[in-house]
């Protein structure tokens, strides 16, 4: 394309990642040396940084549209973990070469759900490189706020939203390890490629929740997080696990726990509750248009995980998503 041979990185920059937000917090956005952004008193930033890297996290010919929700999607995943209003997010592009066609693709994904959430970009960086995009949102919390990982205690619910392992099922599907029927292919597709941030739930979870995460790296890893920096135990009813109606008509139900607790890429929200502020919880979360449910409980004992079948103890590999697994 003619216009690609002359549009060098700051033409790039300036066609298509200058945008106003109209948010008044942002004093300078992209264009000088640093974006100045305007803290509220008595307010803690949340920040978050996510990398992804093409052939790890996503097909190199992955739609464009896509892995630009998706990037912005998995950083606004953590702000939801935490509770936290997003505010400003900063893209660093590393790309193999100039494709307008594509840079368009990825900032409609991209601008789309920034809009939806309100969330200004207010700089970044451009590098020529094999495909990989780093995101880094900003959000804001009151002072003395925060679903940190360790606040459960024993007695307290764990919940989950959504269902589970629909994204992992998605995967196995474009890998070809399994076939999901027809009916829910695109649904599968999508679970995997355009994940919903929680967070309005986040945001409703502040003042319930005793700690909470987003599943990025499968259940049972990313609870264990909470288990560990909580110092508790957990029994999980494997009956309850919340399973999609693709997920219980494509494989075993071994395979759905399987997926449900391994699998990664669901961004939904893990969290506990305890009991003074159950009664909270379904009027907190009722606006939000996202069904949660009870999945266990913390109980007394060494820090880790029990798995229940109907009250019995269960066995099953776990193991969560780990880049340097076997890695030397
Ligand atoms: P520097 O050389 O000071 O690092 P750059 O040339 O990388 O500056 O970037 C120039 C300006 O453009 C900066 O304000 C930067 O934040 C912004 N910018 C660069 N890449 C992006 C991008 N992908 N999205 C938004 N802003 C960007
Ligand atoms: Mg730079």
């Amino acid at each position: 394309m003619l216009a690609s041979f002359f549009m060098n990185e700051f033409d790039i920059i300036k066609q298509y990642f200058t945008t106003d937000s109209g948010r008044k917090d942002v004093v300078m956005g992209p264009g000088d040396d640093c974006a100045l952004l305007q803290v509220p008193p008595q307010t803690l930033l949340a920040v978050s940084t996510d990398t992804l890297v093409s052939g790890v996290h996503f097909f190199a010919d992955m739609d464009p549209v896509a892995l630009g929700h998706k990037a912005l999607a998995v950083n606004l995943s953590d702000l939801a973990a935490m509770g936290a209003d997003p505010r400003w997010v900063s893209l660093a592009l590393t790309l193999p070469r100039v494709d307008e066609a594509w840079i368009k693709g990825f900032c409609a994904g991209f601008f789309e759900l920034a809009e939806y959430y309100n969330v200004a970009l207010v700089g970044g960086d451009m590098t020529r490189g094999p495909l990989s995009i780093t995101v880094s949102v900003k959000g804001t919390l009151p002072e003395g706020k925060g679903l940190r990982r360790s606040g459960a205690k024993v007695g307290d619910g764990i919940y989950v939203t959504g269902t589970l392992g629909d994204a992992a099922l998605g995967l196995k599907q474009a890998l070809g390890e399994l076939s999901v029927p027809e009916p829910y292919r695109e649904f599968v597709r999508n679970k995997l490629e355009h994940p919903h941030p929680r967070i309005l739930v986040g945001q409703a979870l502040r003042d319930i929740a005793s700690s909470a995460l987003d599943i990025s790296d499968g259940l049972a890893g990313d609870l264990n997080h909470i288990l560990a920096a909580s110092g508790v135990r957990a029994q999980l009813d494997l009956e309850s696990l919340p399973l999609s109606e693709a997920m219980t008509a494509s494989v075993t139900q071994e395979q759905a726990w399987q997926l449900a607790l391994n699998g990664g890429d669901d961004y939904e929200l893990c969290f506990t509750v305890p009991g003074v502020h159950r009664g909270q919880l379904e009027t907190a979360l009722s606006h939000c248009g996202v069904k949660f449910t009870q999945i266990g409980r913390i109980g007394f004992g060494e820090p880790g995980l029990e798995l229940l079948n109907n009250g019995k103890p269960y066995s099953m590999p776990l193991h969560g998503w780990d880049h340097f697994r076997g890695a030397s």
